[in-house]
């Protein structure tokens, strides 16, 4: 299994990561549970919600809590806040950013599905005010694989709700840096960008490794996931 993920993540006691499309399409519950199975992760202490492109945080506090949030339909949502132990959440993307945060004592993590919609509503500085306000201290994070501004190509109307400085133009056509605008964000909330980290993988560049709706337009999605054992 081919998993992409930040070392320090790990080291800090989680588990998680973003899945390449080797897994296969990661929609349906049944696929997710098989990956957490071999992983060893009990698919029962997984949290979903349905992504709406929206900026709400979801908090999970305890165990119980999550069990409850399972039992129900999925709600609507994009973050997850995840401060109890033997809790895991995790988002499906093709394109847009899976934003981890976490802290390096290993207490609490935020998983956010940041598609540009949900960027331009602030959902990075949210998420990274809903792990400041845990107390936290030393903050780390990682923008998992997502549409890179080689492939994000916008038209006016999108580009002028991004910052001039996460806008690229090239051949008379508009792209979109989306780990500018993020980073930005994640600076106003008060996080520290040294430790945030943004390799370059690009979903919509690279068929081998990725699903990409821009490229294929179709639903088939890739696993993102952090869990606190
Ligand atoms: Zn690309």
């Amino acid at each position: 299994m081919k998993i992409y993920t930040d070392n320090r993540l790990l080291s800090s006691g989680f588990i998680g990561g973003t899945l390449s499309r080797h897994t296969g399409n990661m929609c349906e519950t049944d696929a997710q549970d098989k990956i957490y199975q071999e992983l060893d992760i009990p698919a029962e202490k997984i949290a979903h919600f349905h992504q709406v492109h929206g900026n709400r945080i979801i908090t999970l506090s305890s165990t119980k809590q999550l069990a409850q949030l399972r039992a129900q339909p999925l709600q609507e949502a994009d973050g997850w806040l995840v401060t109890a132990s033997n809790c895991g959440a995790a988002i499906l993307t093709a394109d847009c950013v899976p934003l981890f945060l976490w802290d390096s004592q290993g207490n609490y993590f935020a998983l956010s599905h940041c598609g540009w919609k949900g960027v331009v509503k602030k959902l990075p500085f949210l998420t990274a005010k809903a792990l400041l306000e845990t107390g936290a201290k030393s903050i780390q994070g990682w923008l998992g694989p997502h549409i890179q501004s080689c492939c994000f190509e916008v038209q006016q109307d999108v580009a002028s709700q991004f910052s001039v400085r996460s806008i690229v133009h090239k051949n008379g056509k508009i792209f979109v840096n989306l780990n500018t605008e993020i980073l930005d964000q994640l600076q106003q909330a008060g996080l520290d960008l040294n430790q945030i980290k943004t390799p370059y993988y690009c979903t919509c560049g690279d068929e081998e490794n990725f699903f990409s709706w821009r490229r294929d337009h179709i639903r088939q999605n890739l696993l993102s996931f952090i869990y606190k054992p």
